[in-house]
C-alpha cells in the first residue's frame, strides 16, 4: 500500500524516527485476517484513511481487540511499515454503545462509514471529514434524527471531497435560481433553471421546500440542521438527489460497479429500517 501523505501542519502525531503514528481514529471497516488477526481501515485527522493490522485481535484475551471494534473512536499507536502498518496500542475513547444497541442507527452508521471510505483516497489528510463523521456518530448516539444526519453528511462529504453541489445558481447559465423554477441534475452537480434545456432522463424533481432544506444544510452545522423536521415528500426528493449524485461521482472515480452496488444496498437497507 502507499505510504501516507503528510502535510507539514499535521505531522505532530508522527514520530519520524520510530515511524509510529499516535492518533485518534475512527474504525471505518474491520475484517478478519488470518487465524486471529484483524485488519482495520481507520480514519484519522492527521493522515486520513489508513489500513492497519491488529495482531491477535480476535483472541479472547486480546488487549487490542475490544478497542478496535467497528465504528469506535480510539486512541491508536500505529507502526508504519513499507508494506504493512501494525496497531501496537489502542485505547477506546467512545464505542458509541447507544447507537450500536439500535439496529437502525447501527445500519446508518455503517453506511456513513462506508461512504467516507468510498469517497476519500488512502493516505490523504481529510481533517474535516474526520470531524464530520465523528459529529454524526455522536448525534446518532444521542438518538437524533438519523435521516437528517445521513442526508446532511452526504451533502457535506461531497463538498469536502471536491464535489460541492451548486444550490443557488443554474449550473448551465449561471443565473440566480428563482423560486419554483428549478430542477436538479446530479450529473451536473446542482440545480438548473427552467429556461435551460436538459435531457429529461437526467433531471430530478426538486421542490422549493426541498431546495430550502438543502440550502439550510449547506449553510449550517449539523446541530442546527437537526432543528428542522423533514416531511416524507422532502425526504424522498433529497434522498433521490443525493443518491444519484453519489452514484455518479463514485462511477466517475471508476469505483467498481460491485462496490457502488454494495454501498447502494447499505443505503437502501437504512431506508427500509426507518420506514
Ligand atoms: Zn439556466
Amino acid at each position: 500500500m502507499n505510504e501516507p501523505t503528510l502535510d507539514l501542519n499535521t505531522t505532530k502525531g508522527l514520530n519520524q524516527r520510530s515511524r509510529t503514528l499516535k492518533t485518534q481514529a475512527i474504525i471505518l471497516r474491520s475484517f478478519d485476517d488470518g487465524e486471529a488477526d484483524r485488519t482495520v481501515i481507520i480514519l484519522t485527522p492527521e493522515v486520513g484513511k489508513l489500513k492497519a493490522r491488529v495482531r491477535g485481535a480476535r483472541k479472547i484475551n486480546s488487549r487490542l481487540g475490544g478497542h478496535t471494534d467497528l465504528l469506535n473512536l480510539t486512541n491508536l499507536n500505529v507502526g508504519l511499515g513499507n508494506h504493512l502498518n501494525v496497531v501496537t496500542a489502542a485505547d477506546s475513547l467512545n464505542s458509541f454503545v447507544n447507537l450500536k444497541s439500535n439496529l437502525e442507527r447501527l445500519a446508518i452508521a455503517i453506511y456513513l462509514a462506508e461512504l467516507m471510505n468510498a469517497l476519500i483516497p488512502e493516505g490523504v489528510p481529510h481533517r474535516s471529514i474526520f470531524w464530520l463523521l465523528l459529529n454524526a456518530l455522536e448525534e446518532l448516539n444521542k438518538n437524533k434524527d438519523p435521516l437528517i444526519i445521513s442526508r446532511y453528511l452526504e451533502l457535506k462529504a461531497l463538498e469536502e471531497t471536491g464535489y460541492k453541489q451548486e444550490l443557488y445558481r443554474c449550473v448551465l447559465c449561471n443565473t440566480n435560481i428563482q423560486p419554483n423554477q428549478h430542477s436538479y441534475v446530479p450529473s451536473f452537480g446542482g440545480v438548473v433553471c427552467s429556461e435551460c434545456t436538459v435531457n429529461p432522463s437526467e433531471l430530478c424533481t426538486l421542490s422549493l421546500n426541498s431546495l430550502k432544506v438543502l440550502r439550510h444544510f449547506d449553510r449550517n452545522r449539523l446541530s442546527d440542521a437537526l432543528s428542522i423536521h423533514l416531511d416524507n415528500h422532502i425526504e424522498y426528493e433529497i434522498e433521490k438527489i443525493l443518491e444519484q449524485s453519489i452514484i455518479w461521482i463514485l462511477e466517475k472515480q471508476s469505483k467498481a460497479r460491485k462496490f457502488v452496488t454494495h454501498l447502494q444496498n447499505l443505503r437502501k437497507n437504512t431506508a427500509g429500517l426507518i420506514s
